[in-house]
């Protein structure tokens, strides 16, 4: 685990360290390698730019932890937006939005953030895209389960994330293989206590081949979310194995992160989704990336030392 992780992700929450690092004017450049930029246009270019490689997208509006109702209906009114544009634009069919529900205002309002991811939803099915809840901190795991599964009601289409670092998520994997959902495995992207989650790498590796088990073995559909060789690899020989087809599986991968395997996974007929992050609340999600990988870190620090 990178030992700099604790305070990268405690500078995630910071103000005060993105505005010293806004204005260092090397932003742009660091940015724009994870995010397509700050605007709807932005995000349709990148789509479009994925779309000409044979790559899906998801696409998230970048935000979380939003509290007040007009902050959390400014999120649906941006993903309205989104889905408009990508409708307008005839790439509506097959793309996917993923949404977090802090930023429909899940801590302040469980009922409000429903009722706003069902008319994110709603939108979504009708312009033939699907959608997909991110998965936040454990402390929010069964809140937003329990609404996955009240929008699987209305549209089962609707996909789930499951983090391979969290205790339970064997069990979680099971519960949705056996309900038939689309399920996201990720391993996890928040620092958790010892008494949640699997501390060593090892650990963590081990339960996401356990729950890519479950979920291949199941009539259901796994998102299998890595830039790990190894997952991947233990991900496409469990497919084949259990005779799944491209239509029935797919591997996801963050914009910016090893663009060139993304190609020749899709180049061996293997469906391949991008998750392509766009807004201005870029700062929270550029940490989680910096503190997942050192070499990131690097990247980050030469960009701000030439002050590009
Ligand atoms: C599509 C998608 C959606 C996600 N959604 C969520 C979510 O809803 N909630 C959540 O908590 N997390 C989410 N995540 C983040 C996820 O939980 C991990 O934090 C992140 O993907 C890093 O884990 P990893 O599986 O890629 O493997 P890691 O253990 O980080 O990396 C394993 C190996 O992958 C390779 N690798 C990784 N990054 C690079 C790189 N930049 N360049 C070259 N090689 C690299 C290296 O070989 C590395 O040793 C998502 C990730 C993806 C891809």
């Amino acid at each position: 685990m990178n030992p700099l992780r604790g305070s990268i992700l405690a500078a995630a929450r910071s103000s005060r360290v993105r505005a010293g690092v806004e204005s260092v004017g090397a932003t742009r450049r660091v940015v724009e390698r994870f995010v397509a930029g700050e605007t709807t246009a932005d995000a349709l270019s990148c789509v479009v730019r994925l779309a000409d490689d044979g790559l899906a997208a998801t696409i998230d509006h970048l935000g979380e932890e939003v509290r007040d109702t007009a902050g959390a209906d400014a999120t649906v009114s941006a993903y309205l937006e989104l889905l408009e544009s990508l409708s307008a634009k005839g790439l509506a069919a097959g793309a996917d939005v993923s949404v977090k529900l802090t930023a429909l205002g899940l801590e302040a309002d469980p009922a409000g953030a429903r009722d706003r991811a069902a008319a994110i939803l709603a939108a979504a099915g009708a312009a033939g895209a699907t959608m997909t809840v991110d998965m936040e901190q454990s402390s929010l795991t069964d809140a937003t389960l329990r609404i996955v599964r009240e929008l699987r009601e209305r549209d089962a289409s609707v996909a789930a994330v499951l983090q391979a670092m969290l205790r339970r998520t064997e069990a979680d994997a099971a519960a949705l293989a056996a309900e038939g959902a689309r399920v996201r495995l990720c391993k996890g992207a928040y620092a958790e206590g010892a008494d949640v989650a699997f501390q060593r790498r090892g650990e963590v590796d081990a339960s996401y081949r356990r729950c890519l088990r479950v979920l291949l073995d199941a009539a259901c559909t796994p998102l299998v979310a890595t830039h790990d060789p190894a997952m991947i690899a233990a991900a496409t020989e469990l497919a084949a194995a259990v005779g799944r087809s491209p239509g029935d599986w797919e591997i996801q991968m963050l914009l910016g992160v090893r663009p060139d395997e993304q190609l020749r996974l899709r180049s061996l007929g293997l469906g391949v989704r991008v998750y392509v992050p766009f807004g201005q609340e870029w700062w929270g999600y550029l940490m989680r990336r910096l503190a997942e990988r050192p070499a990131n870190l690097a990247f980050f620090a030469r960009a701000m030392a030439s002050k590009g």
